[in-house]
């Protein structure tokens, strides 16, 4: 059941989890608006309370059309909400095939949004740390949008660098010189991990557990080994740029100067790459990040249709807003547009009849969310769980099932990491079933492999009726 957060805006389904806390789907009532809202308990992860802090402040300084803007944050009974731009793509991971990648133009696209996302945060002085296809999400016109900058640092202040020494980041993804145990250079350090996207991209698998002499997949590498898996799907320009990014020399690695010069990353490929599907019209909202007279940027959100910006919407919006943030305060004002495209209640119209579960018309709660990986069962709710739950015991998954119908599965990964991801059935009818998957914890990569591996089980229960990604979900019912 969705629950109204603030008057006026409901509190939606998950999008995701981290370490900390969720992410929640927040939806104006009235105007449709779509917000992630990041939500971490300072009361249970007593421990994170000054990082938390510090992951705002950076993220407010921030806005780049390949950044996710932050609008507010606010700290409530112990709890730290962080108010985001939706970014309804899904995550770069989801659009990764395992061990076939992507087409290279799709990559080349996507690796040109993170370096030019990557310019700008080290044009401000700040590092990421922790570049990965998990915290690279995608907008609805398939834009990539950095995201989750908990690790982020300052490396530049006054025009002068500073040497980092915190070992942080996910192994496949650091750089060897963070392992190290000296100290590195903050931006050679984020090359590095956009270097292994890359490889991600176009393998559709990780090169190595971690960049360290003890990783058999690393040394051979290092050692010029590009005859194995993935290095030899790679075409050589492709591999040729790689070679430059993935070099353990941090001072010899390929700055992005250099990178946005590389053919690769200049040419033009004949064919293009595939094309954007769109859920429909976009929400309508433009996101101008004006000065105030202290030189601090304030967020307005400028729509479409300035009739429905009221007193009423502008409080809403407001209260959303925190008014006691890091630094100097953030001042939002508030325009709104309503999600007119009836494709934006596809689930309602297709599947749900023109009621939702619980009886309510209220036709804007269903949003699109674009992920690959779902099913739609033309099995009964009952049967569906039943055949989930005899697969993840055959499949030897650790599970639970709590509350019905939501599952937590976990397993070791390809690297012998924890990997848990939750499976949702969804009643769309009494007859069919969505069965909607989403990474929890661990590698989106390996996640995407179980995930295939379990649908090819399904595949007699699975609906011939061709379900497109931008299914929406059914609010109301998801978890
Ligand atoms: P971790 O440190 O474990 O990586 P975290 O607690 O810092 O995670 P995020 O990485 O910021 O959290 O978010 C977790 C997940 O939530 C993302 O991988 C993504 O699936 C989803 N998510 C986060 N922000 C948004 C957003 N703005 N729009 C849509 N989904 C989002
Ligand atoms: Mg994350």
């Amino acid at each position: 059941m969705s629950t109204e957060f603030v008057e006026g805006w409901e509190m939606l389904h998950t999008l995701g989890e981290g370490a900390f806390g969720e992410v929640k789907l927040l939806l104006n009532k009235v105007s449709g608006d779509a917000v992630a809202m990041k939500i971490v308990d300072l009361v249970k992860n007593a421990n994170v309370t000054t990082s938390i802090k510090k992951e705002i402040a950076i993220h407010k300084k921030l806005n780049h059309p390949h950044i996710i803007k932050v609008y507010g944050n606010r700290k409530e009974q112990g709890v730290e909400y962080i108010f985001l731009e939706y970014a309804s793509g899904g995550e770069l991971f989801d659009r990764i095939e395992p061990d076939i990648g992507m087409k290279p133009q799709d990559a080349q696209k996507y690796f040109r949004h993170l370096i030019s996302g990557v310019e700008y945060l080290h044009s401000l002085g700040i590092v990421h740390r922790d570049i990965k296809p998990e915290n690279l999400l995608l907008d609805e016109h398939d834009n990539l949008k950095i995201t989750d900058f908990g690790m982020a640092t300052i490396f530049r202040m006054n025009g002068k660098d500073r040497m980092l020494d915190k070992q942080c980041g996910t192994l496949p993804y650091v750089a060897p010189e963070v392992l190290s145990g000296k100290q590195y250079h903050g931006e050679p350090a984020d090359i590095w991990s956009c270097g292994v996207v890359l490889v991600a991209m176009l393998g559709g698998e990780l090169p190595w557990d971690s960049p360290t002499n003890h990783c058999e997949d690393y040394v051979s590498w290092k050692e010029c080994g590009i005859t194995k898996q993935p290095w030899c799907k790679i075409e050589n320009l492709a591999l040729s740029i790689l070679r430059r990014i993935l070099n353990h020399s941090p001072p010899r690695r390929y700055k992005v100067s250099e990178i946005k010069q590389h053919q690769w990353f200049t040419k033009q490929f004949k064919d293009q790459g595939t094309p954007v599907k769109l859920p429909g019209t976009p929400l309508k909202k433009k996101i101008k990040l004006n000065r105030d007279s202290t030189g601090r940027e304030e967020a307005i959100l400028a729509c479409s249709q300035p009739v429905h910006c009221d007193r009423t919407n502008q409080n809403h919006c407001d209260e959303l807003q925190d008014r006691t943030s890091i630094g100097k305060k953030q001042v939002g004002l508030c325009s709104f547009s309503q999600p007119t495209n009836p494709e934006h209640m596809l689930l309602t119209s297709q599947c749900l009849g023109t009621q939702t579960q619980s009886g309510s018309n209220q036709t804007p709660l269903h949003r699109l969310v674009k992920r690959m990986t779902r099913c739609i069962m033309n099995t009964d709710f009952d049967k569906t769980r039943k055949e989930l739950e005899r697969l993840l015991d055959l499949f030897g998954y650790t599970w639970r099932e709590c509350p019905q119908g939501t599952f937590t599965i976990s397993c070791k990964d390809i690297r012998k990491m924890d990997l848990t991801f939750k499976a949702n059935a969804m009643s769309l009818n009494g007859v069919s079933v969505l069965l909607d998957f989403r990474l929890s914890h661990g590698c989106g990569i390996d996640f995407k492999r179980h995930f295939l591996k379990i649908r090819g089980k399904l595949k007699p229960f699975i609906s011939e009726v061709p379900m497109t990604w931008s299914l929406a979900d059914a609010t109301n019912t998801i978890p």
